[in-house]
């Protein structure tokens, strides 16, 4: 162990937080958190999981149960929203529709009784920076999304916050303009250097754009790590689930999880019994054990996973891709399965529903329960 060497500076670290609102299971469960200066931060989850209810309290819009809130080492655990040098945007971006875009990013230093001159100053610099100097006098209305999201992030940004929280910044957009605006925060995030923490609930957007994906479960944190880290390697059969293009199969030896575009498919052949498709609910318990990689093993270990039966119930065309819903027969009876066919793979072979198949899997693309 380094227990010399010091930790890379934290912009928010969070200690045994827990977050008890009046009654039943904690809300947020003892969770510790560092997130690094300067990165991108996504606190991923189903909905319910704690989400909002951490952002808030880093935010100082909730009050904590028990535990600490670091920002750069200082503890604001108890300080109020204003003076944690955090900052918060909001859904739809939230601006006011009635003022002008330089107005609404002044709003919190008039607030603060901030003389007019200056105040505007400080505003339209800020719009300079984020290229909507000349559009400083227009209404939201009268700006597109992007712009609009400019105006939002420069009005959060004029309280010179060194943490940006995000709650569900994009959800309330049309999916053409979400997929826009997450390159945009990615862009500034960068470019202003300042940590940003956003809630979702999109896997797909958390994996867009975090540099650290923080996945959280009924309070709890799961698995904290990249999203290559997380995708290739999920910790737990929850988050396999979760974070989809997972099968998670029973075999004889236990639970594995395997990505639907590493499956293998097969036509059965003629003589193969059919597979029963009845009685499905093999469903796996969301709170199962952890999963880990194999043991690293060579030769015959690799065929070691042989294959199942299954059927065809569903042929999904994706563009490039053709998506194969399945019910596999395995040892804990038909589970539901799905499988990623390259476009070109399909046409050389296409299936049908209601085809019987064989599914297999090297044992290199299987994480064991
Ligand atoms: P998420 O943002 O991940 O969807 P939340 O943090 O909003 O989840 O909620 C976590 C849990 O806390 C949920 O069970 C929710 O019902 C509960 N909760 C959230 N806010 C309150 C509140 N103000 N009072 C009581 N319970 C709340
Ligand atoms: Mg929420």
């Amino acid at each position: 162990m380094d227990a010399a060497l010091p930790l890379a500076p934290a912009a928010v670290e969070l200690v045994s937080l827990t977050k008890r609102y009046a009654q039943g299971a904690p809300a947020v469960d003892n969770i510790n958190l560092r997130i690094a200066s300067g990165s991108y931060c996504c606190l991923l989850g189903p909905s319910g999981c704690g989400k909002s209810t951490t952002l808030r309290m880093i935010a100082g819009h909730e009050t904590v149960s028990s535990g600490d809130i670091l920002l750069e080492n200082r503890n604001i655990t108890s300080l109020p929203a204003a003076a944690r040098g955090t900052a918060m945007m909001f859904q739809s971006f939230a601006l006011f529709p009635h003022l002008s875009a330089l107005d609404n990013v002044a709003f919190s230093l008039k607030m603060k009784g901030v003389a007019k001159a200056s105040r505007h100053k400080q505003a339209q610099d800020l719009l300079e920076r984020v290229a909507m100097g000349h559009l400083a006098q227009r209404k939201p209305g009268e700006l597109s999304g992007g712009q609009q999201q400019r105006v939002a992030l420069a009005r959060a940004l004029i309280t010179q916050p060194r943490v940006l929280l995000l709650d569900e910044p994009l959800s309330a957009l049309d999916p053409f303009l979400r997929i826009q605006m997450r390159a945009e925060l990615r862009r500034w995030q960068k470019e202003l250097g300042l940590t940003f923490i956003h809630v979702t609930h999109s896997q797909e957007e958390a994996m867009a754009l975090a540099d650290t994906m923080v996945v959280m479960n009924q309070g709890l944190i799961e698995q904290v790590g990249s999203p290559h880290e997380i995708y290739n390697a999920p910790a737990t059969e929850f988050i396999a689930r979760f974070m989809g293009g997972h099968n998670v199969i029973s075999t004889g030896s236990g639970k594995i999880a395997v990505r639907n575009d590493h499956m293998l498919i097969a036509p059965a052949e003629p003589s193969a019994p059919a597979t029963g498709i009845a009685g499905m609910g093999a469903a796996g318990r969301s709170d199962g054990p952890p999963l880990a990689r194999p043991a690293p093993s060579g030769g015959s270990d690799v065929h070691a996973v042989t294959s199942v039966g299954a059927i065809v119930t569903d042929v999904e065309y994706q563009g490039t891709y053709v998506l194969l819903g399945l019910d596999a027969s395995t040892a804990t009876g038909p589970t539901g399965v799905s499988v990623m066919l390259p476009e070109a793979k399909f046409a050389q072979r296409p299936y049908a529903m209601g085809e019987s198949v064989h599914l297999s899997w090297h044992a290199a693309h299987a994480l064991r329960a």
